[in-house]
């Protein structure tokens, strides 16, 4: 069960650098971009491991309980990955950004559609 281990992490991770961003007075558009990217970014991983594990498990389970589960695996690893498209907005002009920010690996720093800079301060 390394992979759920690592879920795990990775969601603590995110827990504790939410609460690190809480502690600022100040709140930058990537702020809420990268929650969102975290966010969605899990729900494909936790999507993805139950879809791995259920390929391991299925002989141990009863058919029904099976589909069940892997149904509902696959809908939240499809929900992920539409929600990281069409679910990160430009703070201002409303864009979808998710292809612009989930292929430009985090170097994305402006809206490519309004130019708004990510990492000033919202006004
Ligand atoms: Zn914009």
């Amino acid at each position: 069960m390394t992979v759920l281990c690592r879920i795990m992490e990775f969601i603590e991770a995110g827990r504790s650098q939410g609460m690190n961003d809480r502690g600022k007075d100040r709140m930058r558009p990537r702020d809420g971009i990268n929650r969102r990217k975290k966010l969605y970014l899990t729900l494909v991983a936790v999507g993805f491991s139950a879809m791995a594990i259920l390929a391991f498990a299925e002989k141990y389970l009863p058919v029904a309980f099976f589909k069940t589960l892997l149904y509902g695996a696959i809908s939240l690893f499809l929900a992920g990955n539409i929600l990281m498209y069409i679910g990160i907005r430009c703070p201002k002009c409303k864009a979808t950004l998710g292809y612009h920010i989930v292929f430009s690996a985090g170097k994305a720093d402006q809206c490519p559609r309004c130019r708004i800079n990510f990492d000033e301060d919202m006004s």
